[in-house]
């Protein structure tokens, strides 16, 4: 049988990847899409004061199970350190891995420009797995290689140079979405950032420029929009 069709939303810590693409990842998920929500960190370190970072990351790692399934995908969080990403082999090569066992038709990520050292370095992590997981020179566990495309999503961190290529409606789904968001403990509580109301707030934005409820946006990664052809793409002579 013909393995589904599978989408991958990556983000730094437990609940980027949802606030950023959740609803969109719902989408699909009710489409039949087999839907991941990977985690590069648990994001431990925005610890509430009577929590310890260890019991944190715990809780934040149940959280992100809990939100995945009610989106209809699964969530993967890795284990590196919240705040301590780096750019490297090592985690380059354990991404690759992950996308030739997943082999998702396209990565959702963060956008490159962030406030948060973390963020900016997740689609850096992706492009640089995406050559390692298509080139076949490169055997990662006797894996077949494989290629997927890259999308950008919309994170409060990251706007700096984001602007929408991409609007999609998700007026169905945007009850779930937020539903599905409630379950974390920062997006409802923190006291540094007002998660919940932002992006109820922006879902709504964006629907009105999309002439629908609500929608969720994505950014084509750059030089993504370069078309190459003979006539101008859509014009026909
Ligand atoms: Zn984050």
């Amino acid at each position: 049988m013909e393995k589904k069709n599978s989408l991958v939303v990556l983000g730094a810590h437990c609940g980027d990847a949802e606030i950023q693409a959740g609803a969109i990842a719902n989408k699909y998920a009710k489409a039949g899409w087999e839907v991941t929500f990977v985690h590069l960190t648990p994001g431990e370190k925005g610890n509430p004061p009577h929590i310890s970072v260890e019991d944190y990351a715990k809780q934040k790692i149940e959280e992100a199970e809990k939100v995945a399934k009610i989106l209809g995908g699964k969530s993967i969080t890795l284990d590196y350190k919240d705040a301590e990403l780096t750019f490297n082999d090592e985690i380059i090569t354990r991404v690759a891995t992950l996308m030739r066992q997943l082999r998702p038709k396209v990565v959702i990520t963060h956008w490159v420009n962030s406030i948060h050292p973390d963020h900016a370095l997740c689609p850096r992590i992706v492009q640089a797995a995406q050559l390692k997981a298509g080139l076949p020179g490169f055997d990662l566990d006797g894996l077949p290689p494989h290629y997927y495309g890259i999308y950008h999503s919309e994170n409060w961190e990251d706007m700096d140079g984001y602007e929408p290529d991409v609007f999609v409606d998700v007026s169905d789904e945007f009850d779930t979405y937020l539903e599905a968001l409630s379950n974390y403990w920062f997006i409802m509580n923190s006291t540094s950032f007002r998660y919940y109301d932002y992006y109820k707030a922006l879902g709504t934005v964006r629907g009105c420029v999309n002439r629908c409820q609500y929608a969720q946006t994505l950014k084509m990664p750059i030089g993504g929009n370069v078309r190459k052809g003979k006539i101008i793409p859509g014009l026909e002579i």
